[in-house]
């Protein structure tokens, strides 16, 4: 084998692509990660829920998850992956190309978020998305819920909030709730703050409230929005992958796509750490493609009922 030949090539080095690459270069084969470099999970200061890495800083895992896989002998190429050819070969935005019997697309997903001032510069901090998550650090807090872009998101998790804190609002924004919809808030001790919201209130590097239109500022220490999840899924689709009828590209329970097989949050929205790493083996049909005629693309599709 050439230098610039490889069994997989894995794009992208999150929790998905460094876990699956750690298999399979335990499985003796020849892999190269490439990575971007934006990862979904850049901007929280903490990660939680993960055995053994509760509260680290992503940043740590970031430097010894790589330390382990380059331990195996596997390449890691600081880079962006442009095109695949069917064949395959992996091109890069330097310039090069890497040939490969298998490709593991783990690319994961980016998070869209409504354009209310403020929701982007408290994103990870005290604006949030996933209450298993970060729910824990804001317990019993003043807690609101506002609704844009994914309003069955943002409902599902006024829904479940109470179990973290009872003061809880829900902001509808531009959303128009049904008379059943707002039972089921009232059900649950959720109060409802009409309007459109004009933007986060924030003083000393925290949130504070929540300012409605018509001027009155709603007190809140956190925020959760349902964001967009948008899969970073060009590769796949490059590839001639079928897309099912969310917009998702299909695969079947091991992650199999039309044209190959898919990995983390580039092929599902139900993504968390603690997920893209708890069964590497299972979801890592990489391994099994390898030895497989058909198949292609080899990436993993894992399922939660988390946000
Ligand atoms: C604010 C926030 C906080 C979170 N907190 C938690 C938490 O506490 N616990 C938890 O379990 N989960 C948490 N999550 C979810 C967690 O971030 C995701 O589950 C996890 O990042 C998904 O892993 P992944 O490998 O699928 O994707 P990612 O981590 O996004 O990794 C994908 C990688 O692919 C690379 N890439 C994409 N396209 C290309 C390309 N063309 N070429 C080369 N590289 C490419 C990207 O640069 C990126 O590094 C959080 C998410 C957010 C947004």
């Amino acid at each position: 084998m050439d230098a610039n030949t490889f069994d997989v090539v894995v794009v992208g080095a999150g929790a998905a692509g460094l876990n699956a690459a750690l298999v399979l270069a335990r499985a003796r084969r020849r892999v190269a990660v490439i990575d971007g470099g934006a990862r979904r999970n850049g901007a929280a200061s903490h990660m939680h829920g993960v055995l053994s890495r509760d509260g680290m800083p992503p940043s740590q895992l970031w430097e010894s998850g790589p330390a382990e896989i380059l331990g195996y002998g596997v390449e890691l190429i600081t880079d962006r992956v442009t095109r695949i050819d069917h064949g395959f070969v992996v091109h890069l935005a330097d310039g090069r190309a890497l040939r490969t019997r298998r490709v593991l697309v783990a690319t994961g997903l980016r998070d869209e978020l409504p354009d209310i001032p403020g929701v982007r510069e408290r994103w990870g901090s005290d604006v949030l998305h996933c209450p298993y998550c970060h729910g824990y650090e804001v317990r019993d807090q003043p807690i609101g819920v506002i609704a844009a872009l994914a309003p069955k998101l943002a409902l599902h998790l006024a829904l479940m909030l109470p179990q973290w804190s009872s003061d809880l609002v829900f902001f509808p924004h531009t959303t128009a709730l049904t008379p059943g919809e707002r039972e089921q808030l009232t059900a649950r001790g959720v109060h409802v703050a009409d309007g459109r919201v004009a933007r986060l209130v924030v003083h000393g590097d925290a949130l504070r409230g929540v300012e409605l239109e018509n001027g009155q500022v709603v007190a809140r220490s956190a925020v959760f929005v349902g964001p967009l999840f948008v899969p970073r899924d060009e590769l796949l689709i490059g590839l001639g992958c079928e897309i099912d009828d969310d917009g998702w590209v299909r695969t079947d329970p091991t992650g199999r796509t039309s044209a190959a097989h898919t990995a983390g949050g580039a092929c599902r929205p139900h993504a968390l750490c603690a997920v893209r790493c708890e069964n590497p083996y299972r979801r890592g049909s990489a391994t099994r493609g390898l030895s497989a005629a058909a198949g292609t693309i080899t990436s993993r599709c894992s399922a939660t009922t988390a946000p």
